[in-house]
């Protein structure tokens, strides 16, 4: 799997909005509707989201992938893609919306990507096999990682799976950890969940609950992180109870999980975790 990091500015900005809008706990939808009290900046960046989203409902409906507008802000694999008016429009919001993006000749930036380019190499055969043997999965050729640039990030997201065609993810730029490799890896777990459609879980408000609940028990803290050596001694227990702090959004489901969790921990990767959830009954396995 090759980590491609990607510092086109077009990209940096939308990774920064999508982070804004998109995922649980940013700052939402209630202030996107209100974006008018919050600044010219705040103002643009919910115009653009808000035709980033009807952009994608639009192609939603003629099965193109949200990936390819993202593809086409790339300018990447758009050799058969007229860029819309809409997309066209993006681009030019994007171009005029002054925002500071950290530089990425800093050493903050050098440190994140040689450390995550060095450990995605040397992990590169054990997260293949265990993410075969749990998951059934083949790991992405390659993946776009683009970094992003919230000073504040404790209460935020480490990272979010922004499209599967191409593999794009955002990374916090700050929120440097260790394993920053495990990060990545929930990310792409995401995004290869939603390529194969392994769940019948559709999003509620913008979350899939389940699907983030099941992950947490693997990466960053789980059993996969302890196959891959980031995590000694796991407690599926204990990592249960952290997890549930920092995402109570999906407890429900996270407490659903934990029984079959424990007893999927003693046979990690014998058999994939799809046909043992479907054995224990569980309806959101496809
Ligand atoms: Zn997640």
């Amino acid at each position: 799997m090759e980590v491609i990091f990607n510092t086109n500015e077009r990209i940096r900005k939308l990774a920064g909005i999508w982070d804004m809008f998109g995922p649980p706990n940013s700052i939402g939808r209630m202030i996107a509707r209100h974006a008018n009290y919050f600044g010219d900046t705040v103002y643009a960046a919910a115009m653009i989201s808000e035709k980033l989203d009807e952009i994608i409902d639009n192609l939603a409906k003629k099965h193109i992938r949200r990936g390819t507008v993202w593809a086409s802000l790339l300018d990447r694999n758009i050799a058969n893609l007229k860029k819309p008016r809409r997309v066209r429009e993006i681009i030019s919001s994007l171009d005029n919306l002054d925002v500071h993006l950290e530089d990425e000749r800093s050493n903050h930036f050098k440190r994140i990507t040689k450390e995550l380019r060095k450990s995605a190499k040397s992990n590169e055969k054990e997260m293949a096999k265990w993410v075969t043997k749990i998951f059934g999965f083949e790991l992405p050729q390659s993946i776009d990682i683009v970094l992003n640039t919230a000073p504040i990030a404790q209460h935020f997201s480490n990272g979010s799976a922004v499209s599967y065609d191409p593999f794009i993810i955002t990374l916090d730029f700050y929120k440097y950890r260790k394993s920053v490799l495990a990060v990545v890896i929930h990310e792409v777990l995401h995004s290869l969940i939603r390529k194969h459609r392994s769940l019948k879980e559709k999003p509620r408000n913008g979350v899939r609950a389940f699907e983030e609940a099941l992950l947490d028990y693997f990466v960053p803290d789980g059993m996969l992180a302890e196959k891959l050596g980031f995590v000694h001694k796991l407690d599926v227990k204990q990592l249960q109870k952290k997890t549930e702090v920092n995402r109570r959004w999906a407890s429900r489901e996270s407490k659903k999980l934990l029984p079959t969790m424990e007893e999927y921990y003693k046979i990690c990767g014998q058999e994939t975790i799809w046909s043992f959830l479907r054995k224990k009954g569980f309806e959101e396995v496809r």
